[in-house]
């Protein structure tokens, strides 16, 4: 513990509490103060321009979450919290999101990486982070990446930091409806942090709190539709990974940089150590773009200036995708297929505002009679059985509007109709 409590000032829980020293030294390492240069939302600044908020924020906010509950436990004495293992996750809670990398679903699906690998070993391997949490004991950095990885012996643990009402979701909803600005990601933590309870191996909400989870999961509708799948974020998003992919691939031809930062050749090659991963971060691969708009490879340097200026591709919704069709009619105008056009489902993305079951799991959130009985939310509430397991089926086809209207006299009429009627 350390001799006095430490606070930072937050704009979501007004304060963050930090009472451990393992905490506190963990904020501190180079690895987790890196967090500070990697936006919560990716490219959302560029349709939300509040939206600038990183993931150290986020990352203490869901710690302070995580420490709120388990102080209510202990405050109240509740038998199937294990006490020994408030450290642990606090310090999962704390590092879950430590593995991010810069403008991170982009980077993952251009290089075929996940984050929540990263976060293990940047907690196993030699890492600052890795020392602190064996000084404590050499079995933690195990301990706390068997949360991470919801292998975890305690499930109660894993499902506190990882699970359908967890202290991720519930941060990132706050953080990201403040920032954002827009109106509907809000919902009455307070109340649902006084009556969640531990219940055998997972976290439970009192009966009374019903209303307050409805809310909740109504705002996790409204986010997904209004800021996390906006068109436009979309559209940046994929335009990013056309600008990896393209540099990845003159990388592997050979082609000469004009130039180039280590550790670009290793993220190229997929031979990242930590130490060179932890070296990236949104500064550095926005130079990167920054200087390739200049290289003589014109689809690069497009692309790079597209994302820089805010030249994004342009997006029509429709209710059926032709792809095949599509893209042999890019190709017959003399557009490039792989670069010019792409498309989009968002309803095939692993979003799932709640899904109700027959048997409960631990995706399942339970109402808890105060007694001994369990029943899962749906079964009891009108409101989330009506919003349980929707899917929208909507298809997105982004493209370059100034590259299609060049070679607007090749395209076929239904083509154009489709593409170049569009507004805005
Ligand atoms: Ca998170």
């Amino acid at each position: 513990m350390l001799k006095e409590e430490k606070v930072f000032k937050d704009p979501v829980h007004n304060y963050v509490h930090v009472q451990d020293r393992t905490i506190w030294d963990l904020i501190n390492t180079k690895e987790f103060q890196r967090l500070r240069r990697i936006r919560q939302l990716g490219t959302s600044y560029l349709t939300f321009h509040g939206a600038e908020h990183s993931r150290f924020s986020h990352s203490l906010g869901v710690y302070e979450i995580t420490r709120r509950i388990i102080s209510q436990f202990e405050r109240n004495g509740y038998e199937d919290w294990p006490q020994e293992q408030r450290l642990v996750a606090l310090c999962a809670a704390l590092l879950h999101d430590v593995g991010h990398g810069p403008f991170s679903h982009s980077i993952e699906e251009a290089f075929g990486m996940f984050h929540e690998d990263w976060t293990c070993r940047i907690i196993l391997e030699d890492s600052e982070i890795h020392q602190v949490l064996q000084r404590i004991d050499p079995a933690l950095p195990e301990q706390v990446a068997a949360v991470i990885r919801k292998t975890y012996a305690y499930p109660i643990v894993v499902n506190l930091v990882s699970g359908p009402l967890d202290a991720d979701r519930m941060d990132y909803l706050l953080r990201d409806a403040y920032f954002t600005g827009v109106n509907y990601g809000t919902f009455d933590i307070d109340r649902i942090l006084r009556l969640v309870r531990p219940y055998k191996d997972r976290i439970v909400v009192k009966e009374s709190g019903m209303h307050a989870v409805e809310h909740y999961l109504l705002s996790r509708y409204e986010m997904y539709w209004q800021v996390y799948f906006h068109p436009v974020t979309r559209s940046s998003e994929m335009v990013l990974r056309h600008i990896f992919k393209r540099a990845k691939e003159l990388y592997l031809q050979g082609y000469s940089f004009r130039y180039f930062l280590e550790p670009l050749d290793a993220l190229f090659e997929g031979t990242l150590t930590t130490t060179q991963y932890v070296q990236l971060d949104e500064a550095f691969v926005q130079t990167a773009f920054m200087q390739w708009i200049n290289e003589p490879d014109e689809l690069l340097a497009d692309l790079c200036q597209r994302f820089i200026e805010r030249k994004l591709y342009k997006y029509i919704e429709v209710d059926e995708l032709n792809a095949e069709w599509l893209c042999r009619e890019w190709h017959a105008a003399g557009l490039n297929p792989d670069y010019d056009i792409m498309f989009d489902s968002p309803s095939d993305n692993p979003y799932d505002v709640y899904r109700s079951g027959d048997e409960p799991t631990q995706q399942h959130i339970l109402l808890w009679d105060g007694h001994d009985q369990v029943m899962e939310l749906s079964k009891k509430s009108d409101i989330v059985r009506s919003i349980s397991g929707i899917r929208r089926g909507n298809h997105y086809i982004y493209f370059p509007m100034d590259k299609l209207q060049a070679v607007e006299h090749r395209l076929t009429d239904e083509v154009k109709r489709m593409f170049l009627q569009r507004k805005n």
